[in-house]
């Protein structure tokens, strides 16, 4: 059974079972869960809806809803001295593309490359005889657009330290 109380939280014991990504700009997760008053603003501005509440009624980002635009409305919302400047690194995330990509099975798909605006993700003939996705990790921003348009939930966006 997962631990909800706020000691739970702070050390982490309930997220065992689950990804939970934060709002960009909110730093780690004890210090998320320390600033974070719980007030649902940073849901509200949100201009894509991919802030939702969470377990306990912390903000998650889902990013099956959609992508981040790093629009810095959620930061600008709240009250709290809680977001880091824009100017600093929003998140480190890690996409990563599954074996259940259709390209693999020799359909041919390229809606994750058409979704992304940094052209982190190519395709490169390969011995199927199809092309198939590359990810350029360092062309990532980690918005999460190409995760909503792949067919068959072949990405999957990971903390960078879960990898
Ligand atoms: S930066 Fe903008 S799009 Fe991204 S979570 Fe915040 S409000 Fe939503
Ligand atoms: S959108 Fe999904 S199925 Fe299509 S090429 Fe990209 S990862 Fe593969
Ligand atoms: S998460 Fe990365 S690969 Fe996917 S659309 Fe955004 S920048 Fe491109």
């Amino acid at each position: 059974m997962a631990d909800l109380s706020r000691r739970g939280l702070l050390t982490g014991s309930w997220r065992s079972n689950a990804t939970v990504f934060r709002p960009p700009w909110s730093g780690d997760e004890t210090h998320f869960l320390v600033e974070c008053i719980r007030c649902s603003e940073c849901m509200t501005a949100c201009e894509t809806r991919i802030l939702r509440r969470g377990l306990s009624g912390y903000p998650e980002v889902d990013f099956s809803k959609g992508e981040c635009t790093f629009c810095y409305a959620c930061a600008d919302s709240c009250p709290q001295k809680l977001f880091y400047p824009r100017e600093t690194t929003p998140w480190e995330h890690s996409l990563s593309i599954g074996d259940g990509c259709m390209a693999y099975a020799s359909v041919e798909c390229r809606s994750c490359q058409d979704s992304c605006d940094t052209q982190a993700i190519t395709f490169r003939p390969s011995s199927q005889g199809i092309a198939v996705p590359k990810l350029n990790h360092s062309a990532c921003t980690a918005c999460g657009a190409c995760i909503t348009g792949c067919p068959v939930s072949a990405l999957t966006m990971r903390h960078a330290d879960a990898n």
